[in-house]
Parts: structure tokens; C-alpha cells; sequence
């Protein structure tokens, strides 16, 4: 997959530009605070139609201007699987304006009939430097990621995803109240939604792990880590019974029966606690790291470069996962990643890279010395107060 071109207007302090991007990728260099992690946040605006860091629309209209708009047109490769499976080529725009708030999505010109269609199109993954709160947060932190993960590579993950938060807290505001026989009305609901969500994040985290150990390995030198669901229904998967590959349906059907089993035997705790205590929004991904001796979580345990491998493995494991279910290879965007790890660490690192990313790599680094992928073929590109040099 490449980025072909990306118009710009109004967003954040980028000035107003059409960029035309190398398909090998760039390496956005520059002082702090001129605008490249700005780009990266414009170029995956248009994978998850909001900002990567947290901000709202609003923020992101450059001060004192009325709206932004972001365009980017993206080709397929040869290797890569088509749009639709004809189309070489796609144009992804977004666009929000102050007046009424209004935002607009649009593929290849035409609006989707939901804002949920147009997420994930066009096969892109982040590596920042705040993935370290994948590790170091509590286990919220690490359903965001199973979620956006879901979300942009598994078709019906989202719609399922909002049913669950819907039905979860009119049934919580239910328990809240005291009408706990009302509560019971939302519950065949939650099990429908809630096993679908269960059974995506279950199967998901099952085939990935065999991966996410062996890049762990390659990353830290030897080391070995995994990862094991532990769901918030308790006993829902037996560990190392691969789930039926049938979308994950005939696990869910074994969910969901589970599920109901776990809420009638929950019935008086949730009586006593006012809340919905079994379920997907309890779920954890517990990652555990072993330097020689006993594996050991690595939130409680882990060192500095242990988590910085861990959050890489991951996001790995997410190029990984858009190349098995989308048949392309993702666009890579980096921000600061090299020149946050050890030497060592980083040379293996690109080593990685460059065997297995074979697509478009957008960087950024505060110093040219910083930017050792590739060799010296990614072209570089200064930033200037917004402005892209090239
Ligand atoms: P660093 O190397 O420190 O990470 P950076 O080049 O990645 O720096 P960015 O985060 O891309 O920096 O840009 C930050 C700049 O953008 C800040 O100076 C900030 O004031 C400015 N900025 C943020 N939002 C807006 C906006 N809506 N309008 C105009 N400027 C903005
Ligand atoms: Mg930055």
C-alpha cells in the first residue's frame, strides 16, 4: 500500500499543501514542535476519522481558521489486494467545520451510509512513543487496543462493540436504581452483543500469540514473552483449544452460552455492587516476559527497554494482522521510534522491519542521525513551522 498524494487544509499548524509522497516512504525531519507528528496525526485521521492523540475535531482546525479538510489517495500494489477487490486506487477525505459541527466522510467521493464504513480503508498502523501506556495502564488501556485492532480489521467488530457500551449501561443505570428485575430485560441483549465481542478479541488474541512471541524474541535479543486472554467472563475459553475458523461464530455461540450462565450466578453481586460485573468491558491481555527465569507480567515487572518491546511487538502484531485479513501491506507511520531505543534494540528493530515492512514508511525524528532505516534511501524531507521542505 502507498500513499500516493495527501491534500492538506486548515489542519493544525500544517500549512495548506498537496504533498506528493515517495512510494518507499519519508523521513520528516525537524526541530521540536514544527509540525511532523501533526502529519502523521493528518495521514491517520483518515484510518480511524479522528485524532490518534486524543483531541477533538475542533482542536485540530488550525487557529483561528473555520474547518480542516485531509485527503489522501492511496494505491494498491501488485502484492496488495484491490479496493472492492477491483479498484487499484482509493480517496479517502474528511473534513469537520466549526459551523454546527459538522463532520464529512467521504470515499472515493460518495459519503458512506455510516461513519463505521469508511474506518479502516486505508490499512494503516502507528507506532508512537505513547504506546508505552499499552504496557505501564491498567487494563483499559489494553481493550483500546484489542478495539482499534478489531475495529479496522474485522468486519462487524464495531457495530458489535457500540451495541455492548449501549445495552451495558442502560443496564447498569438499571442496577444502579435498584430495578435489578429490570436489569434482567437487557440481558439477553448484552450475551448477543457481548459474545461477539468476546469471541473476535478471543480468537484475534489466540492466533496472534505464537507471533507475538517470536517478534518479542527478535526484538529483545532472545527473550521470551506472551500473551493470554483472561476474559471477563469467567471461564469462557479453555486455554490452547483453537477456536473453529469460522469467523469466530461456533465460539460464539459457546460464549454466549457461558455468558448467561456467569450473569444468573452474578445475579447477586450485581444486586449488591449496582453494576454489571461479567462481561467484555472486564476483559484483560495479560503479558508476561521471562529474561531466563519465571515469567513475570511485565506491567508489574518489566524493565524500561522490556516495555518499549512489548508496546513494538504489538503494534507488529497489528501490520501482522492487516496483511492476513486485508491481503495488503499496511503503511507504517512512526513517530520518534528510533530514537527512543538502545542501539541495540533499534538495529534489530530495523532489522525486522526490513524483512517482513515491505510498504510505504512515513518516520519522524528530530535529527537526521536518527533516521537509520533503509539505509540512505528514504528521502527526507525538513519541517519547517508547518511547512514540509522537500
Ligand atoms: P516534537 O519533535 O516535539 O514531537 P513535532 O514536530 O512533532 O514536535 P507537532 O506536535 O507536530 O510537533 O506540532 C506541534 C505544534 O503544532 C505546536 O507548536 C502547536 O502549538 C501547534 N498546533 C497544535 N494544534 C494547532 C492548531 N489547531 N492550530 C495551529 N497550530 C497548532
Ligand atoms: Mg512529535
Amino acid at each position: 500500500m502507498h500513499l500516493v498524494d495527501l491534500r492538506l487544509r486548515g489542519f493544525r499548524n500544517l500549512a495548506d499543501d498537496d504533498l506528493e509522497l515517495p512510494e518507499e516512504g519519508v523521513a520528516l525531519v525537524g526541530p521540536n514542535a514544527q509540525g511532523k507528528t501533526n502529519l502523521l496525526e493528518a495521514v491517520y485521521y483518515l484510518e480511524i476519522l479522528k485524532s490518534f492523540r486524543g483531541a477533538s475535531d475542533r482542536q485540530l482546525v488550525r487557529f483561528g481558521d473555520s474547518f480542516f479538510r485531509v485527503e489522501g489517495r492511496v494505491r494498491a500494489q501488485e502484492r496488495d489486494q484491490p479496493f472492492d477487490g477491483q479498484r487499484r486506487e482509493r480517496v479517502v477525505g474528511a473534513a469537520w467545520q466549526r459551523e454546527g459541527s459538522r463532520k464529512k466522510v467521504t470515499l472515493d467521493g460518495q459519503e458512506p451510509p455510516r461513519l463505521s464504513d469508511a474506518i479502516g480503508q486505508v490499512g494503516v498502523v502507528l507506532f508512537t512513543p505513547a504506546d508505552l501506556a499499552l504496557v505501564n495502564d491498567g487494563p483499559a488501556e489494553r481493550r483500546r487496543f484489542l478495539d482499534i485492532v478489531l475495529s479496522l480489521n474485522e468486519p462487524g467488530y464495531v457495530t458489535a462493540l457500540q451495541r455492548y457500551r449501549q445495552v451495558l449501561s442502560q443496564r447498569n443505570a438499571a442496577l444502579r436504581t435498584g430495578a435489578s428485575d429490570h436489569a434482567g430485560a437487557w440481558d439477553e441483549l448484552l450475551v448477543e452483543a457481548g459474545a461477539r465481542v468476546t469471541a473476535l478479541r478471543g480468537r484475534w488474541i489466540h492466533h496472534g500469540r505464537e507471533r507475538f512471541t517470536d517478534l518479542y524474541r527478535e526484538l529483545s535479543g532472545g527473550e521470551a514473552a506472551t500473551f493470554r486472554y483472561d476474559p471477563g467472563v469467567p471461564e469462557v475459553m479453555e486455554e490452547g483449544d483453537p477456536p473453529a475458523d469460522d469467523h469466530g461464530r461456533q465460539l460464539e455461540a459457546s460464549v454466549g452460552a457461558r455468558y448467561r450462565d456467569a450473569l444468573s450466578e452474578a445475579r447477586d453481586r450485581e444486586r449488591r455492587q449496582g453494576t454489571t460485573v461479567v462481561g467484555p468491558h472486564r476483559d484483560e491481555l495479560r503479558i508476561r516476559v521471562a529474561d531466563g527465569g519465571e515469567p513475570l507480567d511485565v506491567r508489574d515487572y518489566g524493565s524500561g527497554g522490556q516495555r518499549r518491546s512489548v508496546a513494538l511487538a504489538l503494534r507488529l502484531l497489528e501490520a501482522d494482522t492487516v496483511r492476513r485479513r486485508k491481503g495488503r501491506e499496511p503503511i507504517l507511520l512512526m513517530d520518534d521510534v528510533l530514537a527512543e531505543l538502545d542501539e541495540d534494540r533499534s538495529r534489530r528493530l530495523l532489522d525486522l522491519l526490513d524483512r517482513t515492512a515491505v510498504g510505504q514508511t512515513i518516520l519522524t525524528a528530530p535529527r537526521d542521525s536518527d533516521v537509520r532505516f533503509r539505509g540512505d534511501r528514504l528521502v527526507r524531507w525538513r519541517v519547517q513551522q508547518g511547512r514540509m521542505e522537500r
